[in-house]
């Protein structure tokens, strides 16, 4: 009898969530628990079995290792796989401080192999980032900008492969083409990256002479990209493919293109919106009017002021702040009103506001409520 699959003693499918196998567990550790099942060997036997299984599956380390190897991830040469001993050799507590070490040095090797990509295929090109500044006006717009990338390309001497003349890359005598190795290590046989191939699988007997036989070099790209209207500062932009690239002809890594847009003189924006201030003649802010304002895309918007506009107030024209970036519409610009006190009066103007001022305090003393209430206070004052 062969020992069985620990999915299978618990009773779950090898896809399952940590929930379900800890519920899994605990079904199973009800049903067959020894106070249930007093002089029952058979269910003792279940209960250590199912034990075991659990120790494994709920440790993500050690399930990955059980996924990958099975039973032998955890037998020595101890003639692993035999029953007869059920619930033995690393039942309960003894399991995981007798055995953690060696996890960790398995792990490892299994994550280093992964990130060099290891295997039988070649590294991936490094991804690049692309720092862009764009004015306010263009991210409005969105603009077409040809950027130029330092990065590595593919060797066109050796067509990417690294190899001199044509000749082809040989298969890695070390580990026939595996890009890994095993070694054993105490009770264990441990996998790692192949030494002479670095995990490629493949060796280059004859290094191509522009390349020097890494199937890429440096090289300045200029590249069209196209930067969507409504872009805003940290919006990133991806362009598949176009970083570095890989090592004797891995796939290429990924350009992103980070845009950071510049302040601008007169908007201030936030989103879709656009704010910014407009100063307007006292006369105008008090007897009403039209006013003209620039706008982000080049023209001009008419402003209809109210009569009595006091500074700070807030107009709205709709549909002229930013576009969204993924669609979505258009933002609005928001003018706020700041009321000019004219300055450097010809002696004709301020004779008119001295008449005006008079005729403010004589004839229309409850105009404003809070000079009127200022002015009773310091009447109350001299009073
Ligand atoms: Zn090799
Ligand atoms: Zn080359």
């Amino acid at each position: 009898m062969s020992k069985r699959d620990f999915y299978d003693v618990l009773g779950v499918t090898k896809g399952a969530s940590s929930d379900e196998i800890k519920k899994a567990y605990r079904r199973k550790a009800k049903e067959l628990h020894p106070d249930r099942n007093a002089g029952n060997p058979d269910a003792e036997s279940q209960f250590k079995e199912a034990n075991e299984a659990y120790e494994v599956l709920k440790d993500a380390e050690k399930k990955a290792a059980y996924d990958r190897f099975g039973h032998a991830a955890f037998e020595g040469g101890m003639g692993g796989g035999r029953g007869g001993r059920p619930g033995q050799g690393f039942g309960g507590g003894d399991f995981s401080s007798a055995f953690s070490d060696v996890f960790d040095d398995l792990f490892g090797d299994f994550m280093g192999g992964q990130r060099g990509g290891g295997g039988r295929r070649p590294a991936r090109g490094a991804d690049l980032r692309y720092n862009l500044r764009v004015t306010m006006e263009d991210a409005y717009s969105g603009l077409q900008k040809t950027i130029n990338v330092p990065t590595a390309v593919a060797c066109s001497a050796c067509d990417g492969n690294g190899s001199e003349g044509g000749s082809e890359p040989t298969t890695c005598p070390t580990c026939s083409g595996m890009g890994k190795v095993r070694a054993q290590q105490g009770f264990f046989t441990v996998e790692r990256t192949c030494p002479t191939c670095s995990g490629l699988g493949q060796i280059i007997k004859n290094p191509c002479k522009v390349c020097g036989g890494q199937g890429r070099v440096e090289k300045d790209r200029a590249l069209n990209v196209n930067i969507p209207a409504g872009v805003e500062t940290g919006t990133r932009i991806r362009l598949a493919g176009e970083g570095e690239a890989g090592m004797r002809g891995g796939p290429p890594g990924d350009l992103y293109i980070f845009v950071e847009v510049q302040a601008h003189d007169l908007f201030e924006r936030d989103g879709t919106n656009l704010y910014c201030r407009v100063p307007v003649s006292m006369a105008k802010a008090a007897l009403g009017g039209a006013i003209e304002v620039p706008t982000i895309d080049g023209g001009r918007g008419r402003v209809q002021i109210p009569s009595g506009s006091q500074s700070g107030r807030q107009m709205r024209l709709r549909g002229k702040g930013m576009p969204a970036l993924r669609g979505g519409g258009t933002g609005d610009m928001f003018i706020e009103l700041a009321v000019e006190t004219p300055v450097n009066l010809t002696s004709r103007q301020k004779e008119l506001l001295r008449e005006f001022e008079e005729l403010g305090e004589d004839n229309n003393p409850e105009s404003n409520s809070f000079f009127s209430s200022v002015k009773s206070f310091w009447d109350g004052m001299k009073g």
